[in-house]
């Protein structure tokens, strides 16, 4: 079985430790169709554009 050559110095351990389960925010940008604000690459939850064409529950004013 392998073993480790050198020891990790609690730095090196420290900073694999703190990347682990890193939280981000969601990359929220103005919807090109309506400008409200979305998470990109998500349907729009205000009007239900996706890359410029109505996909799925649009609301009520944007019927097909
Ligand atoms: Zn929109």
């Amino acid at each position: 079985m392998a073993v480790p050559k050198r020891r990790n110095t609690s730095s090196k351990r420290n900073t694999r430790r703190a990347n682990h389960d890193k939280v981000t925010a969601p990359n929220i940008v103005p919807c090109p169709n309506c400008s409200a604000p979305m998470v990109s690459h998500r349907v729009c939850p205000a009007c239900g554009h996706y890359k410029g064409k109505a996909v799925g529950k649009a609301p009520a004013a944007e019927e097909k």
